[in-house]
C-alpha cells in the first residue's frame, strides 16, 4: 500500500457519521496526499465503483450500507498567503477541522468567519452546501476552490463565482460525483464590521458584559448560543438541520401568513425564507420519539439517534415529517443532509 492513501475493507462508517448509523462500506480510502487521486481513483477497487467523498459525515444520512468506496482526507494545513496588513489570503487543506480554522483565524487577528463557528465538519466539504450561519456564508470570504473534477480528471481552480453559491447550495453540491475538494482559499479582513444582528448575538454579547465586541467575542457569543439550542452529536447522533428553509414567492408568503398567525417570514434576495422549524414544530413533531429515532426537544429542526435507530428509520420519519408539513402548510420541505 502506498504512504500517500491507506485501503481498509469493509469499513465500519459508525463513527464516520455525526448521526452514529451504524453502516458499513466495502472499501475505506484515506487520503493522505491530495496529489495521489488519479492513482486511487484508478485502481480496481475504485474504478467504476460508486464513490462517496466523506468529511466527519455531519451532512449526510446513511440509509444503507455503502457498496463502494468511500474516500476520505486526513490531510492537514493552514497557512496565510498573503498579507498586507489589512487583508489576508488563508489557505486551509480539506481534512483541516473547519472550527479549528475559524479559531486559527482568529488567533491570527482576522476576521469574517467569527459568525461560522462551530459549525460541525471538515474545511474540504464547507463549500458543498456553502455553510451558512448566524447572518454569515462561506461564500462571502470564499476566494477559491481547488478541487480534482473527475469529468476531465485534473485538479482546477475555481473562483468564488465558478462556484455556484446560493443558500445551502454549489455546483459541488449539484453533481457531488464530480468534484473532490482539496483545499479552500479565504480571503479575510483585519477590520470588517461585525455581523450582530442575528438571532440573540448582540443579546449574548450583552450577557458578556461586552459592549464594545472584537471578532473573537462574537464567536465565542455564538458558540454559547450553539451549545444551548442544538444537540451535541457527541452525546446524541444528529446531522444539525434537517431541512432547508423553505423560500417562497411573496404572495406565497403573505397568503400563509394570513391563514397561520405568528409565523416567521424573512426577506432574502430571492423571496422570502419561512422557518422550517416552525412549520415542523406547528405540526406536533417537536420531542417527538418513536424507538431510537426522533425529533429533538431543543430543537424542531433537528432530527435525532437516541442509539440504535437505523438510517432507515430516520429516512421513514423524515418523510412523514416532510407529509404532515405540505399537507398543512402546503410547502414541499427539502433535507438538508445528503441521503445515502
Ligand atoms: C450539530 C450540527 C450543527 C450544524 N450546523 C450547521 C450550520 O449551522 N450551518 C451549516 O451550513 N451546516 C451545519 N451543519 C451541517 C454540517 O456541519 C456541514 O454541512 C458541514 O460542512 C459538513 O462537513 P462534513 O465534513 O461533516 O461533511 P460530510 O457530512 O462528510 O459530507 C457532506 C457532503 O459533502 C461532501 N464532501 C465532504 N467532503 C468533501 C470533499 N473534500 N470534496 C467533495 N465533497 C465532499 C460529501 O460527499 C457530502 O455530500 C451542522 C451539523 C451538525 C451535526
Amino acid at each position: 500500500m502506498s504512504v500517500h492513501y491507506t485501503f481498509t475493507p469493509d469499513a465500519p462508517l459508525t463513527r464516520r457519521n455525526t448521526f452514529r448509523i451504524a453502516a458499513h462500506a466495502t472499501w475505506l480510502v484515506e487520503i493522505h496526499d491530495p496529489g495521489a487521486i488519479p492513482e486511487i481513483l484508478a485502481r480496481p477497487e475504485v474504478k467504476s465503483q460508486p464513490l462517496l467523498v466523506l468529511g466527519e459525515g455531519s451532512n449526510v444520512l446513511f440509509t444503507r450500507d455503502f457498496d463502494g468506496a468511500v474516500l476520505t482526507f486526513d490531510t492537514r494545513g493552514m497557512e496565510m498567503l498573503e498579507n498586507d496588513g489589512e487583508t489576508a489570503r488563508v489557505r486551509a487543506t480539506a481534512g483541516e477541522d473547519w472550527h479549528g480554522l475559524v479559531r486559527w483565524t482568529l488567533a491570527q487577528g482576522l476576521c469574517g468567519l467569527e459568525n461560522l463557528s462551530l459549525i460541525p465538519g471538515t474545511v474540504g466539504a464547507a463549500p458543498m452546501q456553502n455553510i451558512g450561519a448566524y447572518g454569515a456564508e462561506l461564500s462571502e470570504t470564499l476566494e477559491i476552490v481547488e478541487a480534482y473534477d473527475r469529468t476531465c480528471g485534473e485538479s482546477v481552480r475555481l473562483s468564488r463565482a465558478q462556484c455556484g453559491f446560493s443558500y445551502r447550495q454549489s455546483v459541488f453540491k449539484q453533481q457531488p460525483e464530480r468534484w473532490i475538494v482539496t483545499v479552500v482559499e479565504l480571503c479575510l479582513r483585519r477590520n470588517a464590521p461585525l455581523k450582530l444582528d442575528y438571532a440573540g448575538v448582540r443579546e449574548e454579547l450583552a450577557a458578556l458584559n461586552l459592549a464594545q465586541p472584537t471578532a473573537a467575542d462574537v464567536s465565542e457569543a455564538v458558540c454559547r448560543l450553539r451549545r444551548r439550542k442544538l444537540p451535541d452529536p457527541a452525546v446524541i447522533g444528529n446531522a444539525g438541520s434537517f431541512f432547508k428553509n423553505p423560500v417562497v414567492s411573496p404572495n406565497q408568503a403573505a397568503q400563509l401568513q394570513s391563514e397561520h398567525a405568528g409565523l416567521p417570514v424573512f426577506n432574502v434576495p430571492d423571496g422570502k425564507k419561512l422557518s422550517a422549524a416552525w412549520l415542523i414544530e406547528q405540526c406536533g413533531w417537536k420531542g417527538f420519539r418513536e424507538g431510537d429515532a426522533g425529533v429533538s426537544d431543543k430543537h424542531a429542526l433537528v432530527l435525532v439517534n437516541y442509539g440504535c435507530a437505523t438510517g432507515a428509520q430516520i429516512w421513514s420519519l423524515a418523510q412523514r415529517i416532510r407529509d404532515s408539513v405540505q399537507e398543512k402548510f402546503g410547502i414541499r420541505l427539502e433535507p438538508e443532509p445528503r441521503i445515502i
